[in-house]
């Protein structure tokens, strides 16, 4: 696996409005999932590790939230890369987005093969692609917000809960990421050497008439179907069997478009909406699968796993009596 050199753009403007919390549902499920994962991880597993640097400016407490929300991230993710493996490198900086953006991310380069391209976090962990030297992706956060920094998930009326934004960005550093360029070229892919190669995310991407994006262009793909569907198998697994909708508005929205959930219920309470409402420390059985479907290991498991582990459970204990 090859790298390309810097690229440039953004996916994953979290804008100002939808994130709603799972707790009512993992207060139970959570032990169990923890207890299920623990028995079904491979050996050779290990914990996936973010390092965080933080350019001058970036106010200590939104570093201790950053930091917090990277070790949320690493307890669900594992690297499962052969050999040796690497820290994902992520460059955190604290700056003026405009008007409704809170944070974004992007990476700096990306990995290719002969038919994709990958993230860097995707290309290090799952690849085991080997980068010592360089930054692997940015986030931004605005400067322009009153921020929330406390890692328990309570803030004010008037506050955005900075661990939710972080939480978000990372998971667009680890998978929600298209590689559509709409501002210059129209085109789907990264053009490395003369051969554009479409992002590994953009492949389980389909249109409502079921169009995949086809790196270069020349394709029939409607990005603007609002919305456009994620076909994989373990997202679908999670989602009652039905195609995942993605944010795909008939007016295009750079940053936005194709790299998160629809806006639709139940979909825009999860973390990865294009749109914050309130805070999402934790991610949806939809979302796992989605991570799964690009490779990752993630824990916890699917909640059909942990609903199999609760029956086996009642009836064990029924059996007993
Ligand atoms: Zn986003």
């Amino acid at each position: 696996m090859r790298k390309s050199d810097e690229i440039r753009g953004w996916a994953g403007d979290l804008e100002v409005t939808v994130c709603n919390l799972h707790a009512k549902k993992l207060w139970w499920q959570f032990p169990v999932a923890i207890g299920m994962s623990i028995l079904l991880l491979p050996a050779c597993s290990m914990a996936f590790m973010l390092d965080f640097t933080f350019e001058p400016g970036v106010p200590a407490d939104l570093q201790t939230a950053v930091n917090y929300a990277g070790g949320l991230w690493e307890s669900w993710l594992l690297d499962t890369a052969s050999g040796e493996s690497e820290d994902v490198e992520i460059k955190i900086d604290y700056r003026d987005l405009g008007a409704n953006v809170l944070g974004e991310a992007g990476p700096t380069y990306v990995w290719y093969d002969d038919d994709y391209a990958y993230l860097p976090s995707i290309g290090a962990i799952l690849y085991g692609a080997d980068d010592t030297d360089n930054m692997d992706g940015v986030i931004n956060f605005s400067n322009r917000f009153t921020w929330y920094y406390g890692t328990d998930g309570n803030p004010g009326a008037s506050q955005y809960d900075a661990v939710t934004v972080a939480v978000h960005e990372i998971g667009h550093q680890v998978g929600f990421y298209d590689s559509y360029e709409a501002s210059t070229n129209n085109k789907w892919g990264y053009n490395i050497t003369g051969t554009y190669r479409l992002m590994h995310y953009d492949t389980f991407l389909r249109d409502e008439d079921g169009d995949a994006p086809v790196a270069g262009g020349g394709d029939s793909f409607n990005e603007t179907d609002n919305p456009v569907y994620f076909v994989g198998t373990n997202a679908k697994l999670a989602n009652g069997g039905d195609d995942i909708p993605i944010y795909a508005p008939s007016s295009y929205s750079p940053g936005s478009s194709l790299s998160h959930l629809d806006v639709q219920e139940p979909f825009s309470n999860y973390m990865m909406a294009p749109l914050y409402h309130e805070v999402c420390h934790d991610l949806s059985d939809v979302e796992i699968g989605i991570l799964r479907d690009l490779g990752w290991q993630a824990v916890p498991e699917p909640a059909t796993v942990v609903l199999l582990g609760l029956s086996s459970l009642i009836f064990v204990l029924r059996r007993r009596r």
